[in-house]
C-alpha cells in the first residue's frame, strides 16, 4: 500500500463509514475453503470495529447459485478483500470472481484489497494491484492493516462523507389560479430531480415538505409580499378616476346660481383636489413605511420561523437521513443540505471526554454519548441555520463541507465555551 501519511484525525477516519444506499457490506471476502479459519478470525475482528463483512460460509443464500450469490455480494459491498494463499491460485472459480471484481473496479470505483497471509505466488490478474504484506503477521492483527487499506481507498474514492455539504434547491414557482389574479406561489418538488441528485429523500418526506410549505401562512400570502409595490401603485392609479368623479360631482352640486355660491363652491373643489393629490402621494409612502417599519419584516420573520419549526419533523431524523431542509424566504426556495454529522458528533464526544469544562456543560444525568446527541438536537432545533453558516473568508473548519459552511462541532464547541 502507499506509505503516505494519513491525516491526523485517523482514529476518527478509521471508524466504519455509514453504508451508502443500496450497500449492505463494507467488505466482501474472497478466499478458498482452506483458509476459512483465518477468514473467520479476520472477519470477527473487522466486525468488532464496525465493518460489515460478507463471506460464503455464513452469508450466501441457500438455494441460489454460487455465481448469483457472488454477484449479489459484490454489488452490495464496497470493497473486496482477497485472501492470498498458495491454495488460491489453484482455484479457477476464485480467479473468475477476482476477474469479475477487477472489471467492476474499473467500471464503478469498487476496490480490491488483496492480503498475503502466507508466502505465495500472486495470481496473474492481481499482480498490478498493491497487496497487503501480512505473511509474517499474527492472524489476530491482520484486520488493522486491512482497515488501514480500506480507509485509504475510501479517502481516495471520496467515500468518507463525500457529499457532505452538497446542496440542492427547490424553488416555489408562481402559478395563476385565473387570468386576472396575482400569481400564487407553490412548492412542487419534481420527483425526478430528487432521484437525480441522490438525496434519498423519501416520497413521504417530499409530500410533507410540500404540505408544510404550501399550507403555511407565509406561503399563502407570499404573493402579497412579492407584489406589494405593484399592488400599492395599482391602488393609487385606480383611485384617480374615483377622485375625478368626486371632483366633478362636487362641481355640479356646489357651483350655485350666484357669484358667492360659485366662489365657495370652487374653494371646496380646490381643497378637495389638493387633499386628493396629497392623499395619492401619501398612500405609496404610507405603504412603503408600513412595509419597512410596520412589522412587515416581523411578520415575515415569524412566518419563516414557523415553517422551519414545522420542518423539524423531517430534520429531526438527521442522524439517519443526513439531510437538512431549510426554507429560504429571500429566494423563495427549499434548500436541502446533505450533511453527515457523525464525524462532528464523534469529535465533540472525544473533546468532552478530555475537557472537564466542556463536560460540565452537558446533561450529567445522561451517559455522555446520549448527552452529546441531546446537545446536537437542541442546538439544531434552536438554530437550524447553523448547518448553513458559511465561513468567510476561509476560517478553519474541522470537517470538510462542500458548501464552505463551518462544521457543527466547531460551532457547538464555541457555543459551549461561552
Ligand atoms: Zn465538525
Amino acid at each position: 500500500m502507499a506509505s503516505n501519511e494519513l491525516p491526523r484525525e485517523y482514529e476518527e477516519l478509521r471508524s466504519a463509514p455509514d453504508l451508502p444506499f443500496g450497500k449492505n457490506y463494507h467488505i466482501f471476502v474472497c478466499y478458498t475453503r482452506e483458509n476459512l479459519n483465518e477468514v473467520c478470525i479476520i472477519v470477527e475482528n473487522l466486525e468488532k470495529e464496525g465493518y460489515r463483512c460478507c463471506y460464503y460460509e455464513r452469508d450466501f443464500t441457500a438455494g441460489q447459485s454460487v455465481l448469483e450469490n457472488t454477484d449479489q455480494a459484490m454489488n452490495k459491498s464496497l470493497h473486496m478483500l482477497v485472501i492470498l494463499s498458495e491454495d488460491l491460485s489453484t482455484q479457477p472459480f476464485v480467479i473468475h470472481e477476482i476477474q469479475e471484481a477487477r472489471h467492476k473496479s474499473i467500471s464503478d470505483g469498487y476496490s480490491i484489497i488483496p492480503i498475503k497471509i502466507e508466502p505465495c505466488t500472486v495470481p496473474e490478474c492481481l499482480k498490478s494491484i498493491t497487496w497487503i504484506e501480512a505473511s509474517d503477521d499474527d492472524v489476530n492483527c491482520m484486520h488493522d492493516k486491512i482497515i488501514d487499506a480500506v480507509v485509504r481507498n475510501d479517502i481516495a474514492s471520496g467515500l468518507k462523507y463525500p457529499s457532505n455539504g452538497e446542496t440542492s434547491f427547490f424553488f416555489c414557482n408562481p402559478g395563476k389560479t385565473f387570468a386576472m389574479s396575482l400569481p400564487r406561489f407553490r412548492l412542487e418538488i419534481d420527483p425526478m430531480k430528487l432521484l437525480q441528485n441522490e438525496l434519498q429523500l423519501t416520497m413521504e418526506d417530499k409530500n410533507d415538505i410540500e404540505t408544510i410549505l404550501n399550507g403555511s401562512f407565509l406561503m399563502k400570502n407570499m404573493h402579497i409580499i412579492v407584489y406589494f409595490t405593484r399592488i400599492t401603485l395599482l391602488v393609487c392609479a385606480s383611485s384617480i378616476p374615483l377622485i375625478i368623479a368626486v371632483l366633478m360631482l362636487l362641481m355640479v352640486t356646489t357651483l350655485g346660481r350666484n357669484a358667492e355660491d360659485a366662489a365657495r363652491g370652487s374653494a371646496v373643489v380646490f381643497y378637495t383636489f389638493i387633499c386628493s393629490v396629497l392623499l395619492m402621494l401619501a398612500l405609496p409612502l404610507a405603504f412603503g413605511a408600513c412595509k419597512k417599519f410596520g412589522g412587515f419584516e416581523n411578520v415575515i420573520k415569524k412566518g419563516k420561523e414557523a415553517i422551519q419549526r414545522r420542518l423539524w419533523k423531517i430534520n429531526r431524523r438527521y442522524k439517519t437521513s443526513h439531510l437538512f431542509v431549510l426554507f429560504q424566504h429571500n429566494t423563495r426556495c427549499i434548500k436541502i443540505i446533505k450533511y453527515n454529522t457523525k464525524p462532528c458528533r464523534t469529535y465533540l464526544l472525544r473533546r468532552c471526554e478530555k475537557n472537564e469544562k466542556l463536560k460540565d456543560k452537558l446533561d450529567a444525568s445522561l451517559p455522555i454519548e446520549e448527552a452529546i446527541d441531546v446537545l446536537f438536537d437542541n442546538f439544531l432545533r434552536n438554530d437550524i441555520q447553523s448547518v448553513d453558516r458559511i465561513v468567510w473568508p476561509t476560517r478553519p473548519t474541522r470537517h470538510f463541507l462542500k458548501n464552505g459552511a463551518q462544521c457543527l462541532c466547531m460551532q457547538i464547541e464555541q457555543y459551549l465555551s461561552h
